[in-house]
């Protein structure tokens, strides 16, 4: 039976960078993925390597400082697939958050970032709203801009398991992962390998799984305590017209909640929304109501789009947020990643739950530090803020 150092269930982008940290350490590695890389979560995001300015009103100071300096790493790492775009955020009389309370978020996001030049930010002259892809400008008191980063987060995640593999890391795929069991010092892994069951050990087992996390957990004995969770949907949709400007922040008519208006591959990628998902992870899918809410959104600020239906919508997709179960509305509620282990010191089960894409090096790189001791030393290979990605062919 093969023995790997670390045995990672998952090829969303956290598992892909995992895998990374684990390989760039110096330690035998093994992914194991169902059904293709970034084929849940981690292929139906936002696609933004952003710092999060939303977050500044949920106090989440700490989330965007190192989601600002993820992005700077990957401006420079990624440069292949991560680009710097101007945002605009366009403020109508009635809308919730005014000019100066959004150059004040935007001080703070300044600051958080080291007042790094991605970080300037001002106001667009009125003499140039008519360079903003037709925007709405009945009623428009001003135009503020900023900028963040833009991504494919498929081609992200396949990049960094290519740069994995480049160290000597494995992938099992389609492979599915269908038990473990605890030893003293390890894990014996179950899985399926292209019809056929498999079975190999680990010091580490990484549970990267998604939303889909819980039922690995689940098939772990003797069993291991878990963290409660909600399962939160996200649907974006993409409509014919190319926007050529930028991205667009701005608030639905329906509620007040930010939403992305997007350039993305000649079209308009829209999202997102927040509808609680009790399903099965599989299952999940865009609803109509989901539809009608983003149509609204595009139909308030871009005239172009008034007399498009939901038969107009050329691709839909819905992903699953996985956020820390609460009473409270998922927009306000924490993305910071929650780790898990079973054991402390040594563990020999480590989950990450939720998160974010920015966020993915960092949390690769803690869960190296959170399961070292568990595993022997080895001569370190590479710095993950070093390695460069390229887009996968
Ligand atoms: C709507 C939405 C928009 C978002 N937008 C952004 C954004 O713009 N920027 C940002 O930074 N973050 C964003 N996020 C967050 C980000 O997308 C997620 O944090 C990230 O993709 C989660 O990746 P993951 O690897 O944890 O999970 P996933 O990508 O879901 O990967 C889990 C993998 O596990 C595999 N798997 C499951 N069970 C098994 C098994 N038994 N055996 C083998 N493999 C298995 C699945 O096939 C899947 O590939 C967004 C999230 C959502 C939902």
């Amino acid at each position: 039976m093969k023995a790997y150092d670390v045995v990672i269930i998952g090829g969303g982008i956290h598992g892909a960078g995992v895998l990374q940290a684990v390989a760039a350490s110096g330690h035998s590695a093994l992914l194991i993925e169902r059904l293709g890389l970034a084929s849940g979560t981690s292929s139906r995001s936002s696609k933004l390597i952003h710092g999060g300015l939303r977050y500044l009103e949920s106090a989440q100071f700490a989330l965007v400082r190192e989601s600002l300096r993820e992005r700077a790493i990957h401006l420079k790492i990624a440069a292949d697939l991560v680009e710097l775009k101007s945002f605009f955020i366009p403020v109508y009389r009635d809308t919730r958050r005014r000019p100066w309370q959004l150059k004040l978020g935007l001080w703070v996001y300044a600051l958080l970032g080291g007042f790094d030049a991605s970080t300037r930010f001002g106001t667009v002259p009125k003499s140039e709203w008519h360079s903003l892809d037709g925007l709405e400008t009945h009623g428009l008191d001003a135009v503020i801009r900023y900028h963040d980063a833009q991504t494919d987060d498929a081609s992200l995640t396949r990049a960094v398991v290519q740069s994995a593999l480049s160290m000597g890391a494995e992938l099992a795929m389609p492979a599915s992962f269908i038990g473990a069991v605890l030893t003293d010092d390890g894990v014996a892994v179950n899985y399926v390998r292209e019809g056929a069951s498999a079975e190999c050990t680990a010091r580490v087992l990484v549970n990267a799984a998604g939303p889909w996390a819980p039922s690995v957990a689940g098939a772990i004995q003797p069993p291991i305590q878990i963290p409660a969770v909600d399962l939160v949907q996200g649907t974006h949709i993409v409509l014919p017209f190319a926007l050529t400007a930028g991205i667009y922040y701005v608030e639905s008519p329906t509620d007040g909640r930010a939403v992305f208006v997007m350039p993305w591959r000649g079209a308009t990628l829209i999202g997102t929304t927040e509808t609680p998902y009790q399903g099965a992870p599989d299952k999940v899918q865009p609803l109509p109501e989901e539809e009608d809410y983003l149509l609204a959104v595009a139909r308030r600020y871009f005239p172009a789009f008034r007399h498009l239906t939901r038969d107009d919508i050329t691709e839909r997709f819905a992903g699953l947020r996985v956020l820390p179960a609460a009473s409270q509305a998922a927009f306000d509620r924490s993305r910071e990643t929650i780790f898990t282990t079973d054991r402390e010191p040594r563990p020999r089960v480590l989950g990450i739950y939720g998160g974010k894409l920015t966020g993915w090096r960092a949390a690769a790189a803690h869960v190296l530090e959170r399961i070292a001791p568990s595993l022997p030393p080895r001569l370190r290979r590479a710095a993950t803020d070093e390695l460069i990605l390229r887009r996968p062919t």
